[in-house]
């Protein structure tokens, strides 16, 4: 059997490992457009505030997949895919033969329409590569804004602020973090990110970005300027369907996975932030490792295993700031409950969302650490919990 896993990223080497671990004999090849070996993505926002090297965040060397007898090719991109004729074609004209072959190709920012975003010193943070762009620029200027408060934009806010830059935030909806924090949470993390330096404007919808050539500022639908010689626009992702689509597989915001992830072609799986499985395209860690080792095992025996979906789970990764958000945190309708304790001058809010049967089904921790390890358990549990959940918020007061 010859394996193709199409994307060295968490999904593509996690799919590769599995089927290693499985398949003593199989070929196994891993072609990977970017030139650098493996790394850790969420790393980089540590190699951007220049807290780590970008070898510092890579955990599998070459020989790494030399001794699992991994064929991997990095700096050469698969270019086109042949599903009914299982090959697959690279930039440089070689054509590969697979038997089933597994999309793994992930995701890139996403680019909003925004005037004077091809100026020189705006950036989206998706690769090392434009990390090692946004420190250059870093070093010439002053002053720096993130449009986009999400937890990238945060955490790249913050390794701005730690590099000496002016740092404004600037998110468009009316909180921080507002997917998954509700207005009180968003309100003491915005508080928590002024008191270390950040400049934090909410419902500030970003016109343009001016300047001659290169960026000086922004300019505000309210018509206020923010000051900003570098500019990261942190606006989500979109799953890479190209390949997928020019294939003529099943595309919608991602590449449509069935439970077993398999795309709509023959012998062709994908998995990770290409995929899109019941209409979810995850776009974070958890999801991309069990996606890849679940696609892995139904590569090498279809219809195998199940995939039953991720618990979103995010911490953010910023200096004095504890922050985990779990589960379903903002709950649309239903019979759900909640419990909330609020202490916005110890830079505390927690909330708890109960399920039907009084299960926990989602939980924001800000500043309250302390509770993440019994917190990860209950709603592991899957068992009532409000009593559980009492004491600890009465553990805190
Ligand atoms: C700065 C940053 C911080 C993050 N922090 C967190 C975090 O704290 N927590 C969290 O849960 N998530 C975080 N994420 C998101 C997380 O990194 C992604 O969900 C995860 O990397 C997805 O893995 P993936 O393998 O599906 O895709 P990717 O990591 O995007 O990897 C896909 C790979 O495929 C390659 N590729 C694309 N097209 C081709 C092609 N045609 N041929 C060959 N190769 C190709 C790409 O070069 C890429 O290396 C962060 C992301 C970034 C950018």
């Amino acid at each position: 059997m010859e394996f193709l896993v199409v994307g060295g990223g968490l999904a593509g080497v996690t799919a590769a490992r599995t089927l290693r671990s499985l398949d003593a004999t199989a070929g196994i090849t891993l072609i990977e457009a970017e030139p650098t070996p493996y790394y850790l993505r969420p790393g980089l926002i540590d190699v951007l505030a220049g807290r780590k090297t970008l070898a510092g965040i890579t955990p599998f060397p070459r020989a790494w997949f030399e001794h699992r007898k991994i064929s991997y090719r990095s700096g050469t991109a698969v270019v086109a895919l042949d599903p009914a004729g299982h090959r697959a074609r690279l930039a440089s004209g070689e054509t590969l033969a697979y038997d089933r072959l597994l999309l793994a190709c992930g995701a890139e920012a996403a680019q909003p329409e925004i005037l004077g975003a091809d100026l020189a010193g705006v950036f989206t943070v998706r690769s090392a590569a434009d990390v090692e762009r946004i420190r250059t620029r870093a070093t010439a200027v002053p002053t720096a804004a993130v449009i986009g408060g999400g937890w990238l934009g945060i955490e790249v806010a913050r390794a701005l602020h730690d590099l000496g830059l002016a740092v404004t935030l600037l998110e468009r909806g009316p909180w921080v973090l507002c997917r998954q924090l509700d207005q009180s949470g968003g309100q003491v993390l915005a508080g928590i990110l002024s008191s270390q330096g950040i400049e934090v404007r909410v419902s500030a919808s970003c016109e343009a970005v001016h300047g001659k050539r290169e960026a000086e500022g922004i300019r505000l639908s309210s018509g206020a300027p923010v000051a900003a010689g570098l500019v990261v626009i942190s606006a989500g992702i979109r799953s890479r369907t190209s390949l997928a689509v020019e294939a003529g597989l099943a595309t919608n915001r991602g590449v449509i996975v069935d439970d077993h992830l398999a795309t709509s072609a023959p012998d062709v799986f994908a998995a990770g932030d290409a995929a899109e499985w019941r209409g979810h395209v995850y776009g974070i860690i958890p999801a991309a490792r069990e996606q890849g080792e679940v696609a892995a095992r139904n590569v090498i025996e279809p219809g195998s295993v199940r995939y039953p979906g991720t618990t979103p789970s995010n911490k953010l990764k910023v200096a004095g700031v504890d922050l985990l958000c779990l589960g379903n945190t903002q709950p649309q309708g239903g019979p759900q409950r909640e419990l909330r304790h609020a202490d916005p001058t110890a830079g505390r809010y927690v909330k708890f969302v109960l399920g039907v049967d009084g299960e926990l089904v989602g939980a924001i921790l800000l500043g309250a650490a302390e509770l993440a390890g019994p917190v990860e358990e209950l709603a592991q549990a899957g068992v009532p919990a409000e009593d559980d959940v009492k004491q600890l918020i009465e553990s805190l007061t």
